[in-house]
């Protein structure tokens, strides 16, 4: 059981589960197109947490830039028939064909939709960190998803990145300057954002979210974590895109990077003191919950996470 649930947690972004299910009875599956700014788009799916037969496995967006060669697509989706989802999508918009595709990190509720872009040899783009885990996972993901799916995210073809990127690579895809900023692990190993340097847009995967509590795991780094959210608000972002949740602003990413920053100080100053995570959880709520219980929609349930995910790295 406890491997089971370890490896769940390895493909997927995993945000709270009793939250999730009460949020998938309002989730659709209509992949409209959100425009953003010229040329820039979004599918936010209006799930949040892990996939469910609701939800039929889309939980996380994806976003989109029309550039005059062809379409640059950031994440895929949980699986084949979601990929081909967005495909759609994206055609009520442009009839231009989707070039190129970057993959935010290894968790597979974010790149599964890759086979829906094998059609048109789109070139798949993300770390060699990211790409290592996803090849280690292989089938897992697929058959994980399958099972919490009852079968919706039916049978999906694996298709990995082709092209490595290296940390700060500047690349222009069909006149698009786009600039690729890895995060030292800081959600999960080998993450990287894109940033739009001309139009001011910054696009990440899960080291941003927007509305929820940022998104710690198992195997991310919580002090690269804070270092990436704070560098991100100096870059001044006019509008972040981000792996869960609506479009938000450089202001929430500062307060995203304040709470995390926060609570992982007073978890360090605890563990020194011997407190017990216990004792950590309750102080921190008293401490930080008036403040920040109203802005995030899953404060209560993940402070606790947070902290207890914090303790262990002191150890
Ligand atoms: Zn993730």
């Amino acid at each position: 059981m406890l491997k089971t649930f370890k490896r769940i947690i390895t493909f997927t972004c995993l945000v709270g589960s009793t939250f999730s299910s009460a949020w998938a009875e309002n989730a659709i599956f209509d992949f409209s197109v959100t425009p953003i700014a010229d040329n820039v788009y979004s599918i936010v799916s209006p799930s949040f947490g892990l996939p469910t037969p609701e939800n039929k496995g889309w939980n996380s967006n994806s976003h989109f830039v029309v550039t005059d060669k062809g379409v640059l697509l950031f994440d895929t989706g949980s699986s084949e028939i979601i990929g081909n989802e967005i495909k759609k999508a994206i055609k009520s918009v442009t009839q231009k064909p989707v070039r190129w595709v970057v993959n935010s990190h290894s968790h597979a509720d974010h790149w599964l939709g890759n086979a829906g872009f094998s059609d048109t040899g789109a070139e798949i783009i993300a770390s060699a960190r990211a790409v290592t885990i996803m090849k280690e996972d292989g089938q897992g993901p697929v058959d994980a998803f399958s099972r919490m799916t009852k079968g919706a995210t039916g049978s999906t073809h694996i298709v990995y990145p082709t092209l490595l990127l290296t940390q700060g690579e500047k690349r222009n895809f069909g006149g698009v300057d786009v600039e690729f900023i890895f995060s030292n692990d800081a959600h999960s190993p080998g993450d990287l954002l894109m940033w739009l340097p001309k139009q001011k847009i910054l696009i990440g995967g899960d080291v941003l979210s927007s509305q929820w509590m940022p998104i710690l795991t198992y195997h991310g780094n919580v002090p690269h974590l804070i270092d990436t959210l704070y560098s991100v608000v100096k870059l001044q972002p006019d509008i972040v895109l981000t792996g869960h949740g609506e479009a938000t602003t450089a202001k929430s990413i500062k307060r995203d990077a304040d709470l995390v920053a926060g609570v992982w100080k007073r978890v360090k100053e605890g563990h020194q003191d011997d407190k017990k995570p216990n004792e950590i959880i309750l102080a921190v709520s008293d401490e930080l919950g008036p403040k920040y219980r109203p802005l995030y929609q899953n404060f209560d349930s993940e402070i606790k996470r947070h902290v207890e995910l914090m303790y262990k790295r002191q150890q």
